[in-house]
């Protein structure tokens, strides 16, 4: 069965612009799909949609059978946004906390959790620093942190590091690899940048806009010359 399903999903805002006309999809657990295509082809809205954040016009979409808004579905997705929104008066360590204590989890746990988190993007030995005293790199880190906190069986992310400098945003492209061989997470993940998506994915779905449709699904080579 599918993580994610998306069928015939049409999205039409008031104001009459449609930005997504009959998109299909369907991702499989584990699997590491891009969303690419210029900008205003709907890649975020499709993302929005799969993360409860907005709702279809028509069409069905589904996280592990059910609506991305069931509360259920929501404990089992992460969202992860370009900009790294951060609690400037939270320390590193209470940030990354953050989603486990929105859920209740004692302040033990929770800082447990969010130790091992920040293990995993290599940031242990910054739990006491807050955010201005980051780069936007190790911002974006602890954001994927954050987000990793709750083991979220799917990863959502719009355009994660595309407001980065491309060493960073190399680096930052093998940790996450990294990290999604290690949690076996679902990840999509929007880019404008095709050169990113053959790079993290198997599978690239790209979307044209006026309309937002699914223009091709590309499947990438493991090895190619
Ligand atoms: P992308 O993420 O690929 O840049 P978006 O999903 O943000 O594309 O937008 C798709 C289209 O929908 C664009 O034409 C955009 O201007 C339009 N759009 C997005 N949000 C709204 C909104 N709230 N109201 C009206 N139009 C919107
Ligand atoms: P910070 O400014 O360091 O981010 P906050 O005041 O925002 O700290 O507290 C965030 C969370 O951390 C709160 O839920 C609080 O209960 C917990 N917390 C604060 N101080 C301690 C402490 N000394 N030991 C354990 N937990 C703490």
């Amino acid at each position: 069965t599918s993580t994610i399903q998306i069928e015939n999903v049409h999205r039409r805002f008031p104001d009459g612009t449609v930005a997504l006309e009959g998109v299909n999809l369907s991702v499989q657990p584990g699997e590491f799909v891009s969303l690419v295509g210029p900008s205003g082809c709907g890649k975020s809205t499709l993302l929005r949609i799969l993360a409860g954040l907005d709702t279809a016009t028509s069409g069905v979409a589904r996280l592990n059978g059910r609506s991305p808004s069931d509360p259920q579905a929501r404990q089992e997705m992460a969202f992860v946004f370009q900009e790294p929104t951060l609690m400037p008066w939270k320390s590193v360590l209470n940030n990354v906390a953050l989603p486990l204590e929105l859920r209740g989890v004692g302040v033990r746990e929770r800082q447990d959790r969010a130790r091992q988190s920040l293990e995993l993007v290599g940031l242990s030995g910054r739990e006491g620093a807050y955010p201005r005293e980051l780069s936007g790199g190790m911002k974006m880190r602890v954001s994927i942190a954050r987000a990793l906190v709750t083991k979220p069986q799917v990863m959502l992310m719009d355009e994660p590091f595309g407001a980065l400098d491309e060493m960073t945003r190399q680096r930052l492209n093998d940790e996450l690899l990294g990290i999604q061989q290690q949690t076996g997470a679902t990840v999509v993940f929007v880019t404008h940048n095709m050169f990113e998506a053959v790079y993290l994915s198997r599978r690239i779905v790209v979307m044209t806009p006026h309309p937002g449709r699914v223009a091709a699904v590309l499947e990438v080579p493991e090895a190619y010359p």
